[in-house]
């Protein structure tokens, strides 16, 4: 891996000034580390939900394939329509979807059309059925008909040889309907990623045993897992590690044989149980291990041999926070996504006074909602300690104060990120 041209970059994790490294700075620093996979594979359209498609789709077909009708109602030749009263039609036939289209319309002819049925030749207009009146074989049409209104064109939706979806794009709800729709059945996908994670710390109890004293249950890889796998990855549970230097350093082997990311939380401060950093420099490297962002100021990131490693922060808040401003965008990217999806992201006034020093980036937990007027809004949700993981399930939002930027009033606008369509 070769270091980015980034002069706050040194290969020492020591000798810079931490509080330097600001949140794009880091952004940018991972970044430019970052190759994306180039394994492929085949796979049936519905596994390929959450991977990142690794070819071009060209379409092979009009989609939809034939002109056909958007309304129930009537086919008829707009020619033949009054342009100021009503007009009686002779109705010659009745065509559902799916169904062949009836011969071509003559003269003074309509033919009562379902919703997807095609129109026969000669027709270029539909009348709603709620703008006709029907006498025996004939037909009464309303005035004020738009030509060509209620019909689909063929290949309105793509044209035969258009670009349907590019190599890079994550395949989702949409994507899978739309290859469907082409006919397609099985797609090219870029291989999952492989990410490996541990939780580390004397204190951590695993579910389903009982906590002894000074004990808490390990909830990180429960977030890990759940970002992980909304995301489409493959991962690999590799449990608690103990806060011993041993154990570590067989964590990290074993972990980096089998991934291609391999993520840690907790270690990674400057307490005498946090052994993540100064192991991780002696078996492979440490890019940079501290950010001015709140929470999650410690974060390591590195390399151990082949992999990428991101040492997070143990608070759970502080995991679920790390996760979102680096470790989403670096595993998307080694993914194979290009572009990254979208972050939504917009400004909105808060109801609530936000507490803050000037010197970090913090991702504060907020509750957007829509008031009363109409106009959307977002609250605090309240304790902001980066151990309080509730914050985070009754947030619909992070609320991202600029690094510089001290306490909000209530009532001043504020940036927010949705969790919706991130997580
Ligand atoms: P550390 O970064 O290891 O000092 O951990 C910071 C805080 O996060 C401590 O209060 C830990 O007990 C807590 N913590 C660390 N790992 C976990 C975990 N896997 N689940 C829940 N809390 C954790
Ligand atoms: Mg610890």
């Amino acid at each position: 891996m070769s270091s980015p041209e980034v002069p706050y970059l040194t290969n020492s994790a020591d000798d810079y000034d931490p509080q330097s490294m600001t949140v794009a700075q880091a952004r940018a620093v991972i970044s430019a580390h970052l190759k994306p996979i180039k394994d492929t594979m085949r796979t049936p359209l519905r596994s390929a939900l959450n991977h990142i498609l690794a070819e071009d789709i060209i379409s092979p077909m009009n989609v939809p394939p034939h002109i056909n009708s958007a309304m129930d109602g009537y086919a008829v030749r707009f020619s033949d329509l009054s342009l100021t009263g009503e007009t009686a039609l002779t109705v010659c036939a009745s065509v559902l979807a799916g169904a062949t289209p009836p011969p071509p319309l003559k003269p003074g002819q309509a033919i009562r059309i379902m919703t997807g049925a095609a129109l026969p030749e000669n027709a270029d207009t539909v009348v709603m059925q709620e703008q006709t009146r029907r006498e025996g074989d004939q037909v009464w049409i309303q005035a004020d008909q738009k030509n060509g209104q209620h019909v689909r064109m063929a290949g309105e939706d793509l044209h035969k040889g258009a670009s349907a979806l590019r190599r890079g794009q994550r395949l989702r709800a949409a994507e899978l309907g739309l290859i469907a729709s082409l006919g397609i059945g099985e797609v090219s996908v870029f291989r999952p990623l492989r990410v490996a994670f541990f939780s580390t710390g004397d204190e951590l109890t695993s579910i389903g045993h009982p906590l002894t004293d000074g004990q808490i249950y390990d909830s990180n890889r429960y977030t890990l897992y759940g970002m992980l796998t909304s995301l489409g990855f493959d991962c690999f549970d590799l449990g608690v590690v103990r806060d011993h230097p041993v154990a570590i350093e067989n964590a990290f082997e074993e972990a980096s044989r089998m991934a291609d990311v391999v993520l840690s939380s907790g270690g990674v401060s400057v307490g005498e149980a946090d052994f993540i950093k100064p192991l991780l420099a002696r078996m492979g490297k440490v890019v940079f291990w501290k950010i001015a962002m709140k929470p999650g100021r410690p974060l390591a990131y590195g390399q151990l041999g082949q992999c990428h490693f991101f040492g997070l922060p143990g608070n759970p808040v502080a995991v679920m926070v790390t996760f979102y401003a680096f470790v989403r965008d670096a595993l998307l990217t080694l993914a194979g996504a290009n572009p990254l999806p979208v972050v939504p992201g917009f400004t909105v006034r808060t109801t609530t006074a936000l507490k803050k020093a000037p010197g970090r980036t913090e991702f504060q937990r907020g509750v957007l909602s829509q008031n009363a007027q109409g106009e959307w809004t977002v609250r605090s949700t309240g304790n902001q300690g980066s151990g309080i993981l509730r914050s985070m399930s009754e947030a619909n939002c992070f609320i991202v104060l600029p690094q510089d930027c001290g306490s909000v009033a209530a009532g001043a606008e504020v940036e927010v990120q949705l969790f919706e369509g991130l997580l």
